[in-house]
């Protein structure tokens, strides 16, 4: 196993198969224009099961399927299995924004994807309307029942919470989630690159997340870190068992215990969400470059890690956006839809 400077291990990767999306969050991606990756650039499948296969060789055993929106890359499942059995890669997950996700969900189940994660940000189609532009909110929840039915280890619901746009539907998105036998993560408003709308104002902290749902339901515990302590969200136990996460990633970071990087679409590899610049592996792999001449990049690199990138930004004062438009235009793998969030 790799270990960076300060000892994380290189554990796992998020692949994004695409920069385009067909929702427009606020939270994300919420400008009219944007810059995409060239066409060109853009991996193939054999180049992406490549890459995944000489990570896996170094220790990534925890592959997710990221965008954009992942679904968008034509015959998804396919690629799925080609990453399915690659030896080491023991839990290989996908988010989705779920608009396409009942047409596809069985075709993957049955290619080998074991986990999804589906972005559901309201139960309100008008809030939906407001927040992505789309009024496709009935599709998401049909893609949540087809994964349920696909048989999916676990399904999750991704929440990303903001003041004065969905703060107030905390237990409702708890008792959906409860019915649908899936579990919800509330994530905090992150300033990340794309974020042109964010302002501290808007951040709902973990903290005032308890105390919201607490009023409502009394003691809150939390539950003990699992199998896998590096896992983002911390969970915790209603008094009727339902368990429920939260991703403090704005006022809590756990990039202390980090083993995730990222892999863009056209094969620039991040080793922080916020790192201001990642590496090009797509020109090694495409020139030629062995798997062990890969490897060697990969690690070198990995063992030069020192990104901590959310705790320095809470350590700034008068935070604010992490990029202006300009920037992002300039350089379209600043923008998290491009990194896969
Ligand atoms: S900010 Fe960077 S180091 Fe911290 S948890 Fe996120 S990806 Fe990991």
């Amino acid at each position: 196993m790799v270990r960076d400077v300060l000892a994380r291990p290189l554990a796992s990767l998020r692949v994004s198969v695409t920069d385009r999306c067909n929702l427009r969050c606020r939270y994300c991606m919420p400008e009219q224009e944007y810059v995409w990756l060239p066409k060109d650039s853009i991996l193939t499948f054999e180049e992406i099961a490549r890459l995944v296969r000489v990570f896996a060789g170094l220790g990534v055993e925890k592959v997710r399927l990221t965008g954009g929106e992942p679904l968008l890359r034509h015959d998804l499942p396919a690629l799925t299995a080609m990453l399915a059995p690659i030896p080491g890669v023991r839990d290989l997950a996908m988010t989705t924004n779920g608009l396409l996700l009942a047409k596809q969900a069985d075709a993957l189940r049955r290619a080998g994807l074991r986990r999804v994660t589906v972005s559901l940000d309201t139960l309100r189609p008008e809030r939906m309307r407001a927040l992505a532009r789309s009024d496709r909110h009935a599709d998401v929840l049909a893609g949540i029942v087809a994964a349920r039915r696909a048989g999916f280890e676990r399904v999750k619901l991704n929440t990303v919470v903001i003041r004065g746009v969905n703060a107030d539907e905390l237990a409702e998105l708890i008792e959906f989630a409860r019915v649908q036998d899936a579990e919800v993560r509330f994530i905090e408003y992150m300033d990340v690159g794309g974020a042109t709308e964010w302002s501290a104002e808007q951040v709902v902290s973990q903290r005032e997340m308890l105390e919201i749902l607490s009023r409502r339901y009394g003691a809150i515990a939390p539950v003990p870190a699992g199998a896998d302590p590096a896992a983002p969200a911390e969970r915790f136990r209603l008094p009727d068992g339902t368990t429920f996460g939260i991703i403090a990633s704005t006022t809590a970071p756990f990039c202390r215990s980090c083993d995730r990087s990222r892999l863009t679409a056209d094969g620039t590899w991040f080793l922080c969400l916020y790192a201001e610049r990642g590496m090009d592996l797509r020109a090694p792999l495409r020139a030629g470059a062995s798997d062990a001449e890969l490897a060697e990049l990969i690690s070198a690199a990995w063992r030069g890690r020192t990104d901590r990138g959310a705790e320095e930004r809470l350590a700034l004062a008068g935070r604010t956006v992490l990029y202006p438009r300009e920037a992002l235009r300039a350089d379209p793998r600043r923008e998290m839809h491009t990194r896969g969030g």
